[in-house]
């Protein structure tokens, strides 16, 4: 299916969803901005939700991601590209949104505020990357691989003392577009501090000192979150869900989570969860959700999840997994 396509039928899905009033989810895809308020284009699902918690009711927040997609292999389609060349703010990861400087050059405004909300964050090396080259062989060390993920790892929203900076970058970018709304917009974003501080301190008391440190992911999307609170990710793929393990990695994992005991496999919901069920058979454990947070499912919209609801089921599965 076409990407356009596929976003358009998601928004549609997405659509109904409000009209049939099921809880409080809005689409996180709209076509237009109403040009009422603030136009803020955010690029996937953590950078919309800490966009409208710090915007509140000054600003419309259009996600460009539409609702249930995966966002490492998302490009804009045309429509995108107008909501992007509109809007009074951009905000975006880094990383992940391989496609933004691009789009950002092409939909040129020079109005726009733009802010990469992991800048100024220091960002780790995925490991993935590494292996990958070993199996290809080096002609150019410069022309190996045009890869978007280039080796840095863009998970920073997964740890929640990181987000608080992410919170704080987009506050001053909102700040500075729309300077007659500064005191709402820091009042906002001091209350949503609050709550993710409240969060990370559950993370800390409820990941303190647990059986094993281990837990096995889907992707390679956890290392921040395990870096802050002292635990080990094995991540089955990459930095993004599309760099299948090879044999050897597989061998190693289940080699490793045996070692280790690991008696749950972690999956995502926006993922086909084939490798992690194959890993779990194998060594007899269970399957259960991990989310990173890439983009909510609408199931999850219905049960009026957000990004505090989903990572306080994140510390309560890793909770589970990590002392069972
Ligand atoms: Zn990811």
């Amino acid at each position: 299916m076409k990407a356009w396509l596929k976003a358009s039928f998601i928004m549609a899905v997405a659509s109904s969803i409000v009209l049939t009033g099921c809880g409080n989810s809005k689409p996180d895809s709209l076509s237009a901005f109403s040009g009422k308020k603030l136009k803020v284009a955010a690029s996937f699902y953590p950078m919309v939700e800490f966009t409208k918690q710090v915007a509140g009711d000054h600003a419309e927040v259009i996600g460009l991601v539409p609702a249930g997609v995966e966002p490492h292999d998302w490009e804009p389609s045309a429509q995108e590209m107008k909501l992007i060349k509109e809007a009074d703010v951009f905000v975006y990861n880094g990383i992940v949104e391989g496609w933004a400087e691009a789009s950002l050059k092409s939909a040129a405004n020079d109005k726009r505020v733009v802010v990469e909300a992991s800048k100024g964050i220091d960002l780790l090396e995925g490991l993935e990357e590494e292996e990958e080259h070993k199996e290809e062989p080096k002609k150019d060390g410069a022309k190996v691989e045009e890869h978007h993920d280039g080796g840095q790892d863009p998970h920073v929203w997964l740890s929640p003392a990181l987000a608080q900076q992410q919170v704080a970058s987009i506050q001053a970018a909102l700040e500075k577009a729309d300077p007659a709304h500064k005191d709402d917009y820091k009042k906002n974003a001091d209350a949503y501090i609050a709550k993710l501080k409240e969060l990370d301190q559950s993370f800390k008391t409820d990941l303190n000192n647990p059986k094993r440190k281990e837990f096995v992911t889907q992707h390679a999307a956890f290392a921040y979150l395990a870096k802050e609170y002292g635990l080990v990710q094995v991540p089955i793929a990459g930095l993004s869900p599309e760099q299948e393990p090879t044999p050897d990695k597989m061998v190693s994992i289940i080699k490793f989570a045996k070692e280790k005991q690991v008696k749950t496999i972690f999956f995502e919901s926006l993922v086909d969860p084939k490798v992690a069920a194959t890993i779990a058979k194998e060594i007899g454990a269970k399957t259960e959700v991990l989310n990173p947070l890439e983009g909510l499912t609408d199931e999850e919209m219905k049960k009026n999840l957000d990004y505090v609801g989903v990572m306080k089921n994140n510390v309560a599965a890793l909770k589970k997994a990590l002392n069972e």
